[in-house]
C-alpha cells in the first residue's frame, strides 16, 4: 500500500492556525453567551470544582469545562452531562475568585446543545422533554413527560411508578388528559425570550 507522504512544514503551520482561529472564534462564541464573558480569565485553582455538590454524577468537573471550551472544545462540552447535572446551586460561583459564573454558563450550554441535537443523557432527555411538553401545552403534562423519559428495559422501575401513578391519579394530582389552555402562545413567548437570552 502507497505511504501517504509526510505533511510539510508549510502545511503543518497552515493546519495549526487553521486549528488556531477556530478555538479563537469558539472562544469568542462562548463569552458572548451568557455567563461565558470571563472564561478567559480562569487561572484553573479548582475551587469551583472543589465545592461542587454535584461533582460526583459529572463527566467533567466545571473547571473541566472552562478548560475545554477555552481550547474550543465546544462540541464535547455541548454533550457532556456536566451541563446537565450542575444545580445552579452558586457554590462554584461564590468562591471563583475570578467571578466565572459557571451555572449562568451552564445554562446558556444547555439551550445550545438542545439546538445542536447534542442532548446525550437521562438528565438532559428530562429537561428538554419538560421544555417541549410547557411549549405544546403552555402547562406540564406528567404522563407524556414519563413516557418520554422513562427507561423501558427497567421493568420494576416502570411497575414502580405505574403504581406511583395510579395512586397520584386518585389523588387528583395528574390527569389523563393532555391539558388545554389558551395561554399557549404566551408561554411561548416567554420561553422563546428566555431562550434568547441564555444563549446570549
Ligand atoms: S474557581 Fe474560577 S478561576 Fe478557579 S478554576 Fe473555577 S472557574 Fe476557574
Ligand atoms: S452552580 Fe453548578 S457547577 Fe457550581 S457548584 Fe453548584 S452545582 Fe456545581
Amino acid at each position: 500500500m502507497a505511504q501517504k507522504p509526510p505533511e510539510s512544514a508549510t502545511e503543518r503551520v497552515n493546519s495549526a492556525s487553521k486549528d488556531e482561529d477556530s478555538r479563537r472564534n469558539i472562544v469568542k462564541e462562548v463569552m458572548k453567551m451568557a455567563g461565558g464573558e470571563k472564561i478567559l480569565e480562569c487561572i484553573q485553582c479548582g475551587s469551583c470544582s472543589g465545592g461542587c455538590p454535584t461533582r460526583f454524577a459529572m463527566d467533567h468537573s466545571p473547571m473541566q469545562i472552562i478548560k475545554m471550551l477555552n481550547l474550543g472544545m465546544k462540541t464535547e462540552v455541548l454533550s457532556s452531562s456536566t451541563i446537565w447535572y450542575c444545580s445552579t446551586c452558586h457554590t462554584c460561583i461564590t468562591r471563583c475568585p475570578r467571578e466565572v459564573d459557571f451555572p449562568t454558563l451552564a445554562m446558556s450550554l444547555r439551550n445550545e446543545a438542545i439546538k445542536q441535537n447534542l442532548v446525550k443523557n437521562t438528565s438532559a432527555k428530562f429537561h428538554e422533554s419538560f421544555f417541549n411538553i410547557v411549549c405544546k401545552y403552555g402547562k406540564m403534562y406528567e404522563p407524556e413527560l414519563f413516557i418520554n423519559v422513562m427507561d423501558k428495559s427497567n421493568m420494576s422501575g416502570l411497575r414502580a411508578n405505574a403504581n406511583l401513578g395510579i395512586r397520584l391519579l386518585k389523588k387528583g394530582k395528574i390527569r389523563i388528559r393532555a391539558p388545554k389552555t389558551e395561554q399557549v402562545p404566551w408561554v411561548n413567548g416567554i420561553l422563546e425570550k428566555t431562550s434568547e437570552r441564555g444563549s446570549q
